[in-house]
Protein backbone atom coordinates (compact mmCIF):
# COMPACT_ATOMS: atom_id res chain seq x y z
CA UNK A 1 0.00 0.00 0.00
CA UNK A 2 1.11 3.55 -0.63
CA UNK A 3 0.17 6.77 0.72
CA UNK A 4 -0.30 10.35 -0.31
CA UNK A 5 0.48 13.10 1.61
CA UNK A 6 -1.59 16.12 0.04
CA UNK A 7 -0.98 19.99 0.88
CA UNK A 8 -3.86 22.19 0.93
CA UNK A 9 -3.30 25.76 1.37
CA UNK A 10 -6.30 28.39 1.84
CA UNK A 11 -6.65 31.46 -0.41
CA UNK A 12 -3.95 34.14 0.81
CA UNK A 13 -0.80 31.79 2.20
CA UNK A 14 2.03 33.35 1.38
CA UNK A 15 4.26 31.30 -0.58
CA UNK A 16 7.04 31.12 1.93
CA UNK A 17 4.59 29.26 4.18
CA UNK A 18 3.75 26.70 1.35
CA UNK A 19 7.50 26.39 0.71
CA UNK A 20 8.39 25.60 4.31
CA UNK A 21 5.35 23.32 4.85
CA UNK A 22 6.12 21.24 1.47
CA UNK A 23 9.76 21.07 3.27
CA UNK A 24 8.54 19.77 6.40
CA UNK A 25 6.58 17.47 5.10
CA UNK A 26 9.24 15.94 3.18
CA UNK A 27 11.81 16.28 6.76
CA UNK A 28 9.10 13.74 8.03
CA UNK A 29 9.04 10.89 5.82
CA UNK A 30 13.22 11.40 5.43
CA UNK A 31 12.93 9.96 8.92
CA UNK A 32 11.64 6.73 7.85
CA UNK A 33 13.98 5.57 4.63
CA UNK A 34 12.30 2.45 4.52
CA UNK A 35 8.99 3.68 3.90
CA UNK A 36 10.00 6.49 2.33
CA UNK A 37 8.73 4.94 -1.29
CA UNK A 38 5.32 4.60 -0.28
CA UNK A 39 4.53 8.29 1.06
CA UNK A 40 4.23 10.78 -1.66
CA UNK A 41 3.93 14.30 -0.95
CA UNK A 42 1.79 16.54 -3.82
CA UNK A 43 0.19 20.08 -3.55
CA UNK A 44 -3.41 19.49 -3.85
CA UNK A 45 -4.85 20.24 -7.22
CA UNK A 46 -8.43 21.16 -5.56
CA UNK A 47 -9.90 24.67 -5.68
CA UNK A 48 -12.09 26.59 -3.27
CA UNK A 49 -13.59 28.73 -6.12
CA UNK A 50 -15.27 27.57 -9.45
CA UNK A 51 -16.89 29.55 -12.22
CA UNK A 52 -19.93 28.52 -13.77
CA UNK A 53 -17.88 26.88 -17.31
CA UNK A 54 -15.37 25.15 -14.56
CA UNK A 55 -18.35 23.30 -13.08
CA UNK A 56 -20.12 22.25 -16.50
CA UNK A 57 -16.46 20.83 -17.59
CA UNK A 58 -16.31 18.97 -14.19
CA UNK A 59 -19.82 17.59 -14.91
CA UNK A 60 -19.23 16.62 -18.58
CA UNK A 61 -16.38 14.81 -17.33
CA UNK A 62 -17.97 12.91 -14.50
CA UNK A 63 -20.58 12.00 -17.04
CA UNK A 64 -18.65 10.93 -19.63
CA UNK A 65 -17.06 8.32 -16.92
CA UNK A 66 -20.65 7.42 -15.36
CA UNK A 67 -23.40 7.98 -17.04
CA UNK A 68 -25.72 7.04 -14.75
CA UNK A 69 -24.54 10.20 -12.51
CA UNK A 70 -27.41 13.23 -11.83
CA UNK A 71 -25.68 16.53 -12.52
CA UNK A 72 -27.94 18.05 -9.56
CA UNK A 73 -25.35 15.70 -7.29
CA UNK A 74 -22.79 17.51 -8.40
CA UNK A 75 -24.02 21.08 -8.56
CA UNK A 76 -25.38 20.63 -5.18
CA UNK A 77 -21.53 20.94 -3.96
CA UNK A 78 -20.93 24.18 -5.14
CA UNK A 79 -22.57 27.21 -3.59
CA UNK A 80 -23.14 30.35 -5.07
CA UNK A 81 -21.13 33.49 -4.01
CA UNK A 82 -22.25 36.95 -4.01
CA UNK A 83 -19.22 37.48 -6.69
CA UNK A 84 -20.73 35.24 -9.16
CA UNK A 85 -18.17 32.47 -8.56
CA UNK A 86 -19.00 29.08 -6.80
CA UNK A 87 -17.27 27.93 -3.34
CA UNK A 88 -16.85 24.01 -3.63
CA UNK A 89 -18.39 23.04 0.18
CA UNK A 90 -15.71 20.35 0.73
CA UNK A 91 -12.85 22.75 -0.41
CA UNK A 92 -10.36 23.91 2.69
CA UNK A 93 -11.94 27.39 2.07
CA UNK A 94 -15.27 26.37 2.81
CA UNK A 95 -14.32 24.13 5.96
CA UNK A 96 -12.35 27.09 7.30
CA UNK A 97 -15.51 29.60 7.01
CA UNK A 98 -17.98 27.21 8.61
CA UNK A 99 -14.95 27.10 11.55
CA UNK A 100 -14.87 30.92 11.82
CA UNK A 101 -16.23 32.97 15.06
CA UNK A 102 -17.74 36.52 15.55
CA UNK A 103 -14.31 37.45 15.80
CA UNK A 104 -12.79 35.87 12.50
CA UNK A 105 -11.11 34.10 14.26
CA UNK A 106 -10.72 29.85 13.31
CA UNK A 107 -11.56 27.62 15.92
CA UNK A 108 -9.09 24.87 15.29
CA UNK A 109 -10.69 21.91 16.91
CA UNK A 110 -14.37 23.15 14.54
CA UNK A 111 -11.94 23.88 11.36
CA UNK A 112 -10.85 19.83 11.99
CA UNK A 113 -14.37 18.28 12.34
CA UNK A 114 -15.23 19.98 8.98
CA UNK A 115 -12.36 18.56 7.20
CA UNK A 116 -12.97 15.20 8.68
CA UNK A 117 -16.67 14.90 8.04
CA UNK A 118 -17.16 14.35 11.88
CA UNK A 119 -16.01 11.55 13.24
CA UNK A 120 -16.16 8.55 10.15
CA UNK A 121 -14.17 6.02 9.39
CA UNK A 122 -11.22 6.75 7.10
CA UNK A 123 -10.23 4.49 4.46
CA UNK A 124 -6.65 3.25 4.28
CA UNK A 125 -6.18 4.21 0.25
CA UNK A 126 -7.08 8.11 1.55
CA UNK A 127 -4.60 10.83 1.49
CA UNK A 128 -3.09 12.40 4.44
CA UNK A 129 -4.18 16.08 3.73
CA UNK A 130 -2.23 18.75 5.48
CA UNK A 131 -4.14 21.90 5.45
CA UNK A 132 -2.73 25.29 6.34
CA UNK A 133 -4.54 28.62 6.38
CA UNK A 134 -2.77 32.18 7.26
CA UNK A 135 -5.47 32.82 9.80
CA UNK A 136 -5.16 33.25 12.93
CA UNK A 137 -7.34 31.25 15.59
CA UNK A 138 -9.17 31.10 18.69
CA UNK A 139 -6.55 29.17 20.33
CA UNK A 140 -3.20 26.86 19.51
CA UNK A 141 -1.02 26.62 16.17
CA UNK A 142 -2.24 22.95 15.09
CA UNK A 143 -4.56 20.24 15.48
CA UNK A 144 -4.29 17.37 14.17
CA UNK A 145 -6.27 13.15 13.78
CA UNK A 146 -6.01 10.22 11.06
CA UNK A 147 -7.18 12.88 7.85
CA UNK A 148 -4.56 14.73 8.88
CA UNK A 149 -3.26 18.11 10.47
CA UNK A 150 -4.28 21.51 10.43
CA UNK A 151 -2.22 24.52 10.09
CA UNK A 152 -2.40 28.24 11.43
CA UNK A 153 0.49 29.90 9.81
CA UNK A 154 -1.10 33.07 10.61
CA UNK A 155 -0.98 31.82 15.08
CA UNK A 156 3.00 31.24 13.98
CA UNK A 157 3.66 34.23 12.61
CA UNK A 158 1.92 36.73 15.24
CA UNK A 159 4.53 35.27 17.73
CA UNK A 160 7.90 34.49 15.61
CA UNK A 161 7.54 37.39 12.63
CA UNK A 162 10.73 38.63 11.47
CA UNK A 163 12.67 35.81 13.18
CA UNK A 164 15.23 34.19 12.48
CA UNK A 165 13.49 30.95 14.23
CA UNK A 166 10.51 31.73 12.45
CA UNK A 167 11.00 28.58 9.98
CA UNK A 168 12.17 25.97 12.36
CA UNK A 169 9.27 27.01 14.43
CA UNK A 170 6.62 26.33 11.83
CA UNK A 171 8.44 23.10 10.52
CA UNK A 172 8.54 21.56 14.20
CA UNK A 173 4.65 22.56 14.07
CA UNK A 174 3.76 20.33 10.61
CA UNK A 175 5.75 17.84 11.95
CA UNK A 176 4.96 17.40 15.41
CA UNK A 177 1.39 17.37 14.07
CA UNK A 178 2.00 15.03 11.75
CA UNK A 179 3.45 12.68 14.54
CA UNK A 180 -0.14 12.86 16.06
CA UNK A 181 -1.56 11.74 12.42
CA UNK A 182 0.98 9.25 12.85
CA UNK A 183 -0.02 7.80 16.03
CA UNK A 184 3.35 8.66 17.55
CA UNK A 185 1.76 8.75 21.34
CA UNK A 186 -0.99 6.40 21.41
CA UNK A 187 -2.64 5.53 25.00
CA UNK A 188 -1.19 1.62 24.85
CA UNK A 189 2.56 3.05 25.09
CA UNK A 190 4.97 3.61 28.01
CA UNK A 191 5.87 7.16 29.00
CA UNK A 192 2.97 9.62 27.83
CA UNK A 193 1.57 11.92 29.17
CA UNK A 194 -2.53 12.29 28.85
CA UNK A 195 -3.73 15.73 29.31
CA UNK A 196 -7.42 16.62 28.94
CA UNK A 197 -7.34 19.47 26.81
CA UNK A 198 -3.85 19.15 24.76
CA UNK A 199 -4.21 15.38 24.18
CA UNK A 200 -1.94 12.45 24.50
CA UNK A 201 1.61 13.26 24.04
CA UNK A 202 5.68 12.02 24.90
CA UNK A 203 6.59 12.44 28.60
CA UNK A 204 10.25 12.75 26.78
CA UNK A 205 11.11 16.78 27.09
CA UNK A 206 13.85 16.68 24.44
CA UNK A 207 10.88 15.25 22.22
CA UNK A 208 9.12 17.20 19.24
CA UNK A 209 6.13 15.35 20.88
CA UNK A 210 6.39 16.18 24.08
CA UNK A 211 3.55 17.78 25.69
CA UNK A 212 4.72 21.26 25.72
CA UNK A 213 7.41 20.85 23.25
CA UNK A 214 6.32 24.59 21.58
CA UNK A 215 7.03 26.23 24.58
CA UNK A 216 10.13 28.26 23.41
CA UNK A 217 12.68 26.68 26.23
CA UNK A 218 11.83 23.68 24.93
CA UNK A 219 12.53 24.97 21.30
CA UNK A 220 15.50 26.75 22.01
CA UNK A 221 17.11 23.44 23.96
CA UNK A 222 16.08 21.20 20.74
CA UNK A 223 17.85 23.81 18.98
CA UNK A 224 20.89 23.46 20.72
CA UNK A 225 20.91 19.86 20.29
CA UNK A 226 20.22 19.68 16.43
CA UNK A 227 19.75 16.32 16.39
CA UNK A 228 18.72 14.77 12.78
CA UNK A 229 15.87 12.98 14.26
CA UNK A 230 13.42 15.00 16.71
CA UNK A 231 11.45 12.03 17.49
CA UNK A 232 12.67 9.85 20.56
CA UNK A 233 12.80 5.95 19.58
CA UNK A 234 9.47 5.33 21.41
CA UNK A 235 7.46 7.78 18.85
CA UNK A 236 9.81 6.53 16.73
CA UNK A 237 8.66 2.62 16.66
CA UNK A 238 4.79 4.11 17.22
CA UNK A 239 5.12 5.53 13.96
CA UNK A 240 6.58 2.79 12.43
CA UNK A 241 4.35 0.08 13.76
CA UNK A 242 1.44 2.60 12.81
CA UNK A 243 2.71 2.58 8.88
CA UNK A 244 3.08 -0.95 8.75
CA UNK A 245 0.18 -1.95 10.29
CA UNK A 246 -2.29 -0.12 10.05
CA UNK A 247 -1.61 2.41 6.87
CA UNK A 248 -0.24 -1.29 5.29
CA UNK A 249 2.75 0.50 3.61
CA UNK A 250 5.42 -1.05 1.60
CA UNK A 251 8.41 -1.49 3.27
CA UNK A 252 11.33 -1.12 1.16
CA UNK A 253 14.60 -3.57 2.35
CA UNK A 254 17.33 -1.23 3.91
CA UNK A 255 20.75 -1.03 2.35
CA UNK A 256 23.68 -3.08 3.37
CA UNK A 257 24.63 0.09 5.34
CA UNK A 258 22.07 0.65 7.38
CA UNK A 259 22.64 -3.22 8.88
CA UNK A 260 24.23 -2.75 12.87
CA UNK A 261 26.10 -5.66 13.49
CA UNK A 262 25.79 -6.70 16.88
CA UNK A 263 28.45 -8.52 18.76
CA UNK A 264 28.88 -10.30 21.90
CA UNK A 265 32.55 -8.62 23.25
CA UNK A 266 35.14 -10.23 25.66
CA UNK A 267 37.33 -9.28 28.32
CA UNK A 268 40.22 -7.41 27.02
CA UNK A 269 38.77 -5.83 23.87
CA UNK A 270 40.81 -4.36 21.21
CA UNK A 271 38.97 -3.14 18.26
CA UNK A 272 40.61 -1.60 15.58
CA UNK A 273 38.60 1.54 14.96
CA UNK A 274 37.17 2.00 11.28
CA UNK A 275 35.56 5.45 11.70
CA UNK A 276 37.73 8.51 12.12
CA UNK A 277 35.34 10.78 12.58
CA UNK A 278 33.88 10.45 16.20
CA UNK A 279 30.57 11.84 15.56
CA UNK A 280 28.87 8.41 15.32
CA UNK A 281 29.44 8.27 19.10
CA UNK A 282 26.58 10.98 19.48
CA UNK A 283 24.23 8.69 18.51
CA UNK A 284 24.99 5.79 20.63
CA UNK A 285 25.34 8.48 23.56
CA UNK A 286 22.01 9.67 22.79
CA UNK A 287 20.51 6.03 23.48
CA UNK A 288 22.82 4.56 26.52
CA UNK A 289 23.21 7.56 28.89
CA UNK A 290 19.72 8.46 29.35
CA UNK A 291 18.91 4.78 29.43
CA UNK A 292 21.30 4.43 32.48
CA UNK A 293 20.14 7.27 34.20
CA UNK A 294 16.55 5.84 34.19
CA UNK A 295 18.02 2.46 35.88
CA UNK A 296 19.77 4.76 38.30
CA UNK A 297 22.94 3.23 37.11
CA UNK A 298 26.39 5.11 36.71
CA UNK A 299 27.56 5.88 33.35
CA UNK A 300 31.30 6.73 32.32
CA UNK A 301 32.35 7.36 28.57
CA UNK A 302 35.93 6.91 27.62
CA UNK A 303 35.92 10.38 25.71
CA UNK A 304 39.48 10.05 24.29
CA UNK A 305 39.24 6.62 22.61
CA UNK A 306 38.65 6.88 18.86
CA UNK A 307 35.79 4.21 19.47
CA UNK A 308 32.48 4.72 21.37
CA UNK A 309 33.58 2.88 24.53
CA UNK A 310 31.36 2.99 27.85
CA UNK A 311 30.32 1.35 31.15
CA UNK A 312 27.62 1.39 32.92
CA UNK A 313 28.12 0.51 36.44
CA UNK A 314 25.08 -0.86 38.92
CA UNK A 315 24.36 -1.09 41.52
CA UNK A 316 24.85 -4.18 42.43
CA UNK A 317 28.30 -3.44 40.95
CA UNK A 318 28.19 -4.97 37.90
CA UNK A 319 29.27 -2.99 35.11
CA UNK A 320 28.06 -3.48 31.20
CA UNK A 321 30.53 -2.71 28.89
CA UNK A 322 30.12 -0.87 25.59
CA UNK A 323 31.81 -0.51 22.39
CA UNK A 324 31.01 1.05 18.97
CA UNK A 325 33.62 1.20 15.99
CA UNK A 326 31.32 3.11 14.13
CA UNK A 327 27.27 3.80 13.69
CA UNK A 328 26.98 0.29 12.14
CA UNK A 329 28.95 -1.68 14.69
CA UNK A 330 28.85 -2.74 18.69
CA UNK A 331 29.83 -5.18 20.99
CA UNK A 332 28.49 -5.72 24.56
CA UNK A 333 29.86 -7.32 27.29
CA UNK A 334 29.31 -7.34 31.36
CA UNK A 335 31.27 -8.21 34.39
CA UNK A 336 30.20 -8.66 37.92
CA UNK A 337 31.49 -6.69 41.08
CA UNK A 338 33.93 -9.30 41.15
CA UNK A 339 35.24 -8.54 38.08
CA UNK A 340 33.88 -12.22 36.57
CA UNK A 341 32.09 -12.14 33.00
CA UNK A 342 28.16 -12.42 33.28
CA UNK A 343 25.50 -11.90 30.71
CA UNK A 344 25.07 -8.28 29.98
CA UNK A 345 22.24 -6.29 31.41
CA UNK A 346 18.97 -7.37 29.28
CA UNK A 347 17.93 -2.93 29.40
CA UNK A 348 21.38 -2.87 27.05
CA UNK A 349 19.84 -5.32 24.64
CA UNK A 350 16.96 -3.14 24.42
CA UNK A 351 19.32 -0.04 24.01
CA UNK A 352 20.43 -1.46 21.18
CA UNK A 353 17.31 -1.98 19.34
CA UNK A 354 16.15 1.31 19.98
CA UNK A 355 19.39 2.67 18.49
CA UNK A 356 18.98 0.48 15.66
CA UNK A 357 15.36 1.43 15.23
CA UNK A 358 16.20 5.21 14.83
CA UNK A 359 18.71 4.44 12.30
CA UNK A 360 16.12 3.22 10.53
CA UNK A 361 18.72 -0.11 10.74
CA UNK A 362 18.03 -4.37 10.70
CA UNK A 363 20.05 -6.13 13.18
CA UNK A 364 22.54 -8.55 12.13
CA UNK A 365 23.36 -11.43 14.60
CA UNK A 366 27.51 -10.68 14.61
CA UNK A 367 30.03 -12.73 16.56
CA UNK A 368 28.55 -14.30 19.13
CA UNK A 369 29.10 -17.57 20.55
CA UNK A 370 26.56 -17.49 23.94
CA UNK A 371 22.82 -18.84 23.43
CA UNK A 372 22.03 -16.61 26.10
CA UNK A 373 23.44 -13.66 24.38
CA UNK A 374 21.80 -14.44 21.46
CA UNK A 375 18.44 -14.99 23.32
CA UNK A 376 18.44 -11.53 24.90
CA UNK A 377 18.95 -9.86 21.63
CA UNK A 378 16.38 -12.27 20.27
CA UNK A 379 13.85 -11.49 23.04
CA UNK A 380 15.25 -7.69 22.48
CA UNK A 381 14.60 -7.72 18.61
CA UNK A 382 10.83 -9.03 19.15
CA UNK A 383 9.32 -6.61 22.04
CA UNK A 384 10.05 -4.03 20.17
CA UNK A 385 7.13 -2.30 18.46
CA UNK A 386 7.26 -3.00 15.07
CA UNK A 387 9.04 -6.20 15.68
CA UNK A 388 12.97 -5.16 14.17
CA UNK A 389 13.51 -6.97 11.68
CA UNK A 390 17.07 -9.62 11.75
CA UNK A 391 19.66 -11.10 10.14
CA UNK A 392 21.43 -14.32 11.49
CA UNK A 393 18.99 -14.66 14.45
CA UNK A 394 18.49 -18.17 15.93
CA UNK A 395 14.52 -19.88 15.04
CA UNK A 396 12.94 -19.34 18.27
CA UNK A 397 12.01 -23.00 18.89
CA UNK A 398 11.67 -25.64 22.12
CA UNK A 399 15.24 -26.63 21.47
CA UNK A 400 16.62 -23.21 21.29
CA UNK A 401 14.41 -21.88 24.31
CA UNK A 402 15.29 -25.60 26.26
CA UNK A 403 19.21 -24.49 25.51
CA UNK A 404 18.53 -21.20 28.06
CA UNK A 405 20.23 -21.31 31.39
CA UNK A 406 18.52 -17.83 32.63
CA UNK A 407 15.15 -18.71 33.51
CA UNK A 408 13.31 -15.63 33.42
CA UNK A 409 14.83 -15.07 29.91
CA UNK A 410 13.45 -18.68 29.06
CA UNK A 411 9.61 -17.41 30.20
CA UNK A 412 9.96 -14.16 27.88
CA UNK A 413 11.04 -15.85 24.92
CA UNK A 414 8.12 -18.90 26.01
CA UNK A 415 6.27 -16.07 26.07
CA UNK A 416 6.52 -14.53 22.98
CA UNK A 417 6.51 -17.89 21.04
CA UNK A 418 3.24 -18.80 21.99
CA UNK A 419 2.43 -15.06 21.13
CA UNK A 420 3.62 -15.68 17.77
CA UNK A 421 1.55 -18.35 17.29
CA UNK A 422 -1.76 -17.04 18.62
CA UNK A 423 -1.00 -14.02 15.87
CA UNK A 424 -0.64 -15.95 13.29
CA UNK A 425 -4.42 -16.87 12.85
CA UNK A 426 -5.77 -13.52 14.08
CA UNK A 427 -6.57 -10.63 11.64
CA UNK A 428 -4.23 -7.59 12.80
CA UNK A 429 -6.45 -4.91 14.53
CA UNK A 430 -7.16 -1.82 12.79
CA UNK A 431 -7.92 1.48 14.53
CA UNK A 432 -10.17 3.88 12.85
CA UNK A 433 -10.05 6.16 16.01
CA UNK A 434 -9.23 9.85 15.59
CA UNK A 435 -7.04 11.20 17.32
CA UNK A 436 -6.77 14.98 18.38
CA UNK A 437 -4.58 17.30 20.35
CA UNK A 438 -4.75 20.87 20.21
CA UNK A 439 -1.32 22.72 20.37
CA UNK A 440 -1.33 26.10 22.94
CA UNK A 441 0.47 29.12 21.86
CA UNK A 442 3.30 29.34 24.67
CA UNK A 443 1.74 32.20 25.70
CA UNK A 444 -1.25 30.12 27.40
CA UNK A 445 0.75 27.47 28.07
CA UNK A 446 3.19 29.86 30.35
CA UNK A 447 0.11 30.54 32.06
CA UNK A 448 -1.00 27.50 32.87
CA UNK A 449 1.89 26.19 34.35
CA UNK A 450 2.72 28.50 36.62
ZN1 LIG B 1 8.68 11.01 22.03
ZN1 LIG C 1 0.47 17.75 20.12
Amino acid sequence: MKKKILLEFDLGLSPKYKKWAKEAAVQFVELFPEFKDSLSIQISKNKSFYTKEEIEKIIEKSLSNNPNIDPQEIKKHFILQPDGTYLHDDSVHAHILKSIDANGLVDLRKWLNEKSHGNRVVEKREPIVISVTPRLTTMGYGISNVVGPCISAGACESLMRGSEDEEAYFKEIIIHELGHTFNATHLERDNILDDKNLGTHCADQDCLMYLHAYLTERFNARKAQRKKNPFCSDCMASMRDYMQNVFDLDRKNVQENQVLHVNQGNDNQNSDPVVNDPSFKKAWREIFQPSAEKQKAEYKEDIKASEYRAEIKHTNGSVDKIVATGANNVSLSAKDKDGNAKMPNMQRFRDIVAYAQKQGSVIEFGDIKSAEFKARLLLACMEAKPAMQMVGAPELNDAFIQSIQDEKIKGLLQIMKNKNESQKDKPQTKSNQTRSSISMPRKDIGRNSR
